[in-house]
């Protein structure tokens, strides 16, 4: 995270009945897919627990989560029984001086040694890595070489712009291609196939991978025609995009006493209003990710 960025008042958060409701009434109007992110939500005392109860939510078929894994340990073997979809693990370099010059963290063994320990389990784990100039360009081969050891999804993703990274310079996909080229022949764009995902990655595969390759290209590919997502924050608002401020304050409704039909009725008033798409390459909306789950 971000330094000095603003904590939210205990009494503004959601609370996780709260946030039940909304993925209950969601499910009624046909959301089947919830990602739990953060932040940090393991962070969040009883997010397992909360995550079980998500995943009773009737029409609910799929729960995931995104985790910096430095928390994941104790909560392996439980994640493991829940059925989760997939865990996705923000992971951008496989050096610990990288590791901790990005993050500010000296962990990457025990987040490593969390991932082993997460596919021992049986987890089905997707690694996100977000390339940065004069940051981790060197991680591209050593990170897509995981995919031939383990059964695992190593994703490259198009850093977003935000206020808070400003000053930084994202690598492109095409650029990141060109480097895993040189060593690997990505074949079969494998992304219809289960249980890869539903999201806007395309993923690839070269001979004697046991895992796959993904690349979300936010920046250079608009893919916002298909987007099927919003995001409900920590504070109760509905972000119908993650690059937009338009949406819809559901703590609001709730404590206000609002009923499941006057909310479903808010809630789909509010997502004809979906942005059409982003305006990444000339604005910048958002002003830093952790605080939208992005
Ligand atoms: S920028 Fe907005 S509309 Fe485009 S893919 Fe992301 S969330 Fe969806």
């Amino acid at each position: 995270m971000p330094k000095n960025i603003p904590y939210v008042f205990k009494q503004n958060i959601m609370s996780y009945e709260e946030i039940l409701s909304i993925c209950s009434i969601m499910s009624e109007l046909g959301v089947k897919a919830v990602r739990v992110t953060g932040g940090e939500p393991l962070n969040r005392r009883g997010c397992v627990g909360f995550l079980r109860q998500l995943k009773a939510v009737s029409g609910i078929e799929r729960v995931s989560l995104t985790t910096n894994a430095t928390l994941l340990e104790p909560h392996i073997e439980e994640l493991a029984k829940l059925g989760l979809f997939s865990i996705n693990i923000s992971l951008n370099s496989l050096d610990d001086e990288i590791y901790h010059r990005i993050t500010g963290q000296n962990m990457f063994e025990s987040v490593w040694s969390n991932i082993e320990k997460a596919l021992e389990f049986g987890l089905n784990i997707k690694i996100n890595c977000v390339l940065v100039e004069g940051f981790n360009e060197s991680e591209i081969l050593p990170l897509t070489r995981l995919a031939l050891r383990y059964p695992i999804s190593v994703r490259f993703i198009e850093l977003m712009p935000t206020e808070v990274n400003a000053s930084l310079k994202g690598v492109f996909i095409e650029n990141v291609l060109d480097v895993i080229s040189a060593e690997f022949n990505l074949k079969s764009d494998i992304t219809p196939y289960q249980p890869y995902g539903h999201g806007p990655a395309k993923y690839f595969k070269s001979d004697g991978m046991k895992g796959n390759i993904g690349f979300i290209s936010a920046l250079s590919d608009n893919f916002c025609e298909s987007c099927n997502r919003v995001r409900l924050s920590s504070e109760g608002y509905l972000k119908l995009c993650l690059h937009r401020s338009q949406g819809l304050n559901l703590r609001k409704m709730l404590r206000s006493g609002a009923s499941d039909e006057e909310i479903k009725k808010a809630i789909e008033e509010s997502i004809a209003l979906k942005p059409k798409s982003h305006r990444l390459k000339t604005h910048t909306e958002v002003k830093n990710m952790s605080q939208i789950g992005g």
